[in-house]
């Protein structure tokens, strides 16, 4: 097994029922995360005996990198190959406020989203929270960096993987792995309602961004078939329970595409949608994907778009694109080879 599937209870767990300590566990991953020790029998600290027990059980190895391309924008996406063969791709960008990647679920996705590249692959299997780890690991190790902020918005539905998406929340965010701060995690979702519920009772300070895209269900169904499961009642009824609970705000993201949502009766329809809701609302550009035959709003309509919205009291902010010269912008995560 790859050690990076362990989250720090995990490996307690199963030090203890070996009959050592639960804090072998904490030595352990200091060990790995913080010395970059990837030599168990070196562990100076840890009895002999685990040692050699953690030696012969795990490999603790980061991912294969197919392929790197660099952005005129510094944006770099990563083609990493797992260990079963499948690929998957994850994205570094460079922001005012730190270093960002944006990590990949499962590979390929199943739910349809009529804009989204990401989509026009299936899903062949869930991504597991030590690949999801390794490719924080692995970008790391690569560009030499430390990575400040992650983004679960690559390939795939988060929600669609929740323990796993959790296991690996908690190691990146563990004061003795990579201690990434909640607030610096945000996790995207489709608008899977269960996983909002879930993820509403998790204590953790994690961000929490819906990808809504319509302010009308007609709409949001030709665009996004999930909506045919959870329309927007009970998806907005189940972010404000999370808001409730959690006290946190949380961010919709609304890509704009020509003539399709981009008007400014549709930005009125969305205000009134929103209203009393303790959010922001992202609009994001359009990225071409070229089998689809859809395009991005024009800059003046995404302004007046947003200018609308904040004149009916919306908080809006507007997302650069970034990568998009090496199809490694929003949506356009998929693997071509
Ligand atoms: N499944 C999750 C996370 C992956 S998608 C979700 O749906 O949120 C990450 C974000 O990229 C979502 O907001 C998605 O709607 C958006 N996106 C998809 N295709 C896009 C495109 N072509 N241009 C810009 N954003 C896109």
């Amino acid at each position: 097994m790859n050690f990076y599937e362990h989250t720090l209870e995990s490996l307690a767990d199963e030090f203890e029922s070996l009959g050592y300590k639960r804090f072998n566990a904490r030595q352990v991953f200091t060990w790995v995360y913080k010395k970059q020790m990837h030599d168990f029998s070196r562990m100076s600290d840890i009895p002999k005996p685990l040692r050699a027990y953690l030696d012969t059980h795990y490999t603790i190895e980061t991912l294969k990198v197919a392929s790197r391309h660099e952005s005129r924008d510094g944006t770099v996406k990563y083609l990493l190959e797992l260990d079963d063969g499948e690929r998957i791709e994850a994205v570094l960008m460079h922001q005012d406020y730190g270093l960002s990647l944006c990590v990949t679920s499962q590979v390929g996705c199943s739910f349809g989203c009529r804009f989204c590249a990401s989509g026009l692959k299936k899903k062949s299997r869930d991504v597991s929270s030590g690949e999801m780890v390794r490719q924080v690991l692995t970008v790391e190790a690569e560009e030499d960096v430390r990575i400040t902020h992650v983004v679960v918005m690559g390939t795939g539905e988060p929600f669609d993987n929740y323990d796993a998406l959790m296991d690996f929340i908690d190691t990146i965010n563990s004061p003795y792995a990579l201690e990434i701060g909640a607030r610096k995690i945000t996790v995207s979702t489709v608008g899977v309602v269960p996983g909002i519920e879930r993820f509403a009772e998790e204590d953790k300070q994690v961000n929490l961004a819906i990808s809504l895209h319509a302010p009308n269900d007609t709409l949001r169904s030709r665009l996004m078939p999930i909506n045919e499961v959870y329309p927007l009642k009970p998806l907005l009824e189940s972010v404000k329970r999370y808001i409730e609970k959690t006290n946190r705000r949380v961010t919709f993201e609304y890509l704009l595409i020509e003539d399709v949502n981009d008007s400014l009766s549709h930005a009125d329809e969305l205000s009134d949608l929103l209203r009393g809701i303790n959010c922001y609302v992202n609009l994001i550009p359009f990225n071409a994907v070229e089998e689809f035959n859809i395009k991005g709003s024009k800059d003046n309509q995404h302004r007046a778009f947003y200018d609308r919205l904040l004149k009916r009291g919306i908080r809006a902010t507007s997302r650069r694109e970034k990568g998009a010269d090496i199809d490694a912008a929003c949506g356009q995560l998929r693997t071509k080879s």
